[in-house]
């Protein structure tokens, strides 16, 4: 099966890879030359843990390419991937859908013989129908079915959630279409993952739904962390409590400094948007962005409180960038609210993160940069954890005191002992666990 994949991204380059690995033969496709040129020399535009092997293999095997050119390697696939871009539109909150219409208008002008047209970018509903008519308008003639068929993996584990997906969903309005994508997935339905085919209205919103659940979720476990630290109970305790009733179960319930990254805040405020254009506003998930959306800044008032309530001229070490561990994205992370807050209350920030520092070079300003956490940590007057990388877990804390001018640690992500940190003499905050100062 001949596969194009449009976009080579976080989605498009995973889905790419591990679709060759199944055996398709799969070209990916990116309008950024620079991506391309980088790919073809064998350098990964991103990390993600396993990927660099994957896409090695894949190539040496002759399953996977790469290319600028759209148009001339359309012609030859059954099947036509979008995995563009569809971030936040200025201004408004909407999806913006230019890359996808562009992408729609590209593949138009290359389709040759029956072709499926298949959205993985997160979009709206009804975009599916747009495309259909952007392709329809540009190549009357030409023989084709659009599909929705969204992506549900997490960056850092983004291979083993495409090979082994909790789901597939595909919103598929055409038998000759069904046939082809059920080829393409032939190795999951094998291995029996559950596969939901539906309406392709239906199958875009159900992505929105998934994550603005998620979203849900998080924000609520961050509210009951408030709470908690009121009335000297431990979130943790909490969400052990709750998570264990399989009704709710137990993931997406770490506390923390609010959720970032780049799907759930596009995503949340995408599904508003929709929801309040086709007036039915879902004034849960509105409630849901607004407390998160304050919730980093208010992280940073934490680091005030630690210092005595203020930090003018203090040097604050920061552990962490990313959205999340293992990845390099910094797409809406947290990290960023609360280290312009801290800048805001006159402190200079000391940062380290393992793969994300070239992206926060891109959106965060006046930081020094350190390639270790206990440089970060030299002469600096508190530590901050934003981001819970594996090596920021068992850190030689009496190394850390001896190097800051105070034993002052903010742990946003609860990945130390609170008893432990008493033990060691260290002043720690954390989030949501007993009612310390
Ligand atoms: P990304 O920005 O990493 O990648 C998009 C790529 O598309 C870029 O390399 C860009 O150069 C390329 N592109 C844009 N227009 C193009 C065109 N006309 N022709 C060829 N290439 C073009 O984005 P991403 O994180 O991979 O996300 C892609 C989509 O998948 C989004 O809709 C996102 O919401 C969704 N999604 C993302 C994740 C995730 O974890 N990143 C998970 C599930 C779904």
């Amino acid at each position: 099966m001949h596969i194009a994949m449009v976009g080579s991204g976080y989605v498009g380059l995973v889905s790419g890879a591990c679709l060759a690995d199944f055996g398709h033969n799969v070209t990916c496709i990116d309008s950024d030359v620079r991506k391309i040129d980088s790919l073809k020399a064998g350098k990964m535009p991103i990390y993600e843990p396993g990927l660099a092997e994957l896409v090695g293999n894949n190539v040496r095997h002759k399953r996977l390419s790469f290319t600028t050119d759209l148009i001339g390697t359309v012609g030859k696939a059954d099947a036509v991937f979008i995995a563009v871009g569809t971030p936040s539109r200025r201004g408004d909150g909407h999806a913006d859908l230019s890359y996808v219409y562009q992408a729609a208008r590209d593949i138009a002008a290359g389709l040759d013989g029956f072709t499926v047209v298949v959205t993985k970018s997160t979009v709206p509903v009804g975009t599916g129908d747009e495309v259909e008519r952007i392709i329809r308008e540009a190549r009357p003639d030409a023989e084709f079915a659009v599909v929705s068929n969204p992506e549900f993996l997490r960056e850092g584990a983004a291979i083993d959630d495409f090979k082994r997906p909790d789901r597939i969903v595909l919103g598929v309005e055409n038998e000759r279409a069904k046939e082809v994508m059920t080829e393409v997935y032939r190795p999951l339905y094998l291995n029996r993952a559950p596969f939901v085919f539906t309406s392709r209205r239906t199958s875009e919103l159900t992505k929105y739904a998934a994550n603005a659940f998620l979203a849900t979720k998080i924000t609520f476990i961050n509210e009951i962390a408030d709470l908690c630290e009121r009335v000297g109970a431990d979130v943790q305790d909490v969400a052990r409590g709750i998570g264990l009733d399989n009704r709710i179960g137990s993931k997406f319930l770490h506390a923390g400094p609010g959720y970032g990254g780049s799907c759930f805040p596009k995503d949340t405020q995408a599904l508003i948007k929709t929801a309040q254009d086709y007036d039915s506003p879902i004034r849960i998930v509105e409630m849901v962005a607004a407390v998160n959306d304050q919730r980093k800044r208010a992280m940073a008032r934490k680091v005030f409180a630690a210092l005595g309530g203020s930090v003018r001229g203090k040097t604050i070490a920061v552990l962490g960038l990313t959205f999340k561990p293992n990845t390099d994205d910094m797409r809406d992370s947290p990290a960023i609210s609360i280290i312009t807050a801290l800048q805001d209350g006159g402190a200079k920030v000391n940062v380290f993160d393992p793969e994300g520092m070239d992206q926060a070079r891109l959106v965060l300003e006046d930081l020094t940069y350190f390639y270790d956490p206990y440089s970060c940590c030299d002469a600096a007057d508190a530590l901050v954890i934003i981001t819970e990388w594996d090596e920021f877990r068992a850190l030689d804390l009496e190394r850390v005191k001896s190097l800051l001018t105070a034993p002052i640690m903010i742990d946003l992500r609860n990945i130390y002992d609170p008893a432990e940190m008493e033990r060691k003499q260290f002043r720690y905050s954390d989030v949501g666990r007993g009612a310390r100062a």
